[in-house]
């Protein structure tokens, strides 16, 4: 079976951000997993049904993705109204969606609070970034998916075209 990796979509070119914008990853690899039909975009916010554009949002504390998953953080947009709810059903679709096509594999923006994996921003609106995950690349990670960020892509690419990888 092809190996299938979940993508936000903002980095695949949608203007889904929460400013409007996209961030798109250029990268070959990108072009040819395109091609083979391996690519599943979702931007699990707008699948929430948030709209775009929206108030920015943060974990807030301090906190880190699996804290919202346990129940012990809050998503917060800087109006101060809280998301968690809809950050959490983010999450839960794009595992859904994960689980139905099957991809082993996600490849996910780096800093949202939806779908980060290496960094997030902490809570103040003022710029601070921790090491941590958004809320949908920690439910992934929870259920066995592996998530790379757009910075480890090379790392992907070994994971789905390395020599222990099979169609
Ligand atoms: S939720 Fe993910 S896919 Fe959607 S705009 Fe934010 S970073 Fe991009």
């Amino acid at each position: 079976m092809t190996t299938k990796i979940l993508v936000s979509a903002c980095l695949m070119g949608h203007a889904v951000r929460y400013d409007g914008q996209s961030k798109p990853l250029l990268h070959p690899a990108i072009d040819r997993w395109r091609q083979e039909g391996r690519l599943v975009t979702i931007c699990p916010e707008m699948s929430a049904g948030m709209p775009v554009p929206r108030p920015p949002a943060e974990i807030a504390s301090g906190l880190s993705g699996p804290d919202v998953v346990d129940g012990a953080a809050t998503v917060v947009e800087n109006t101060g109204r809280d998301v968690t709810r809809a950050f959490l059903e983010a999450a839960e679709n794009a595992l859904a969606l994960a689980r139905e096509t099957g991809c082993r594999f996600a490849l996910l923006i780096d800093g949202s609070p939806s779908c980060g994996s290496g960094f997030v921003y902490d809570g103040t609106f003022s710029g601070a970034r921790h090491k941590g995950q958004g809320v949908t690349a920690a439910l992934l990670a929870r259920n066995g998916i592996e998530v790379y960020s757009d910075r480890e892509i090379e790392a992907l690419i070994e994971r789905v075209d390395g020599p222990h990888e099979t169609d």
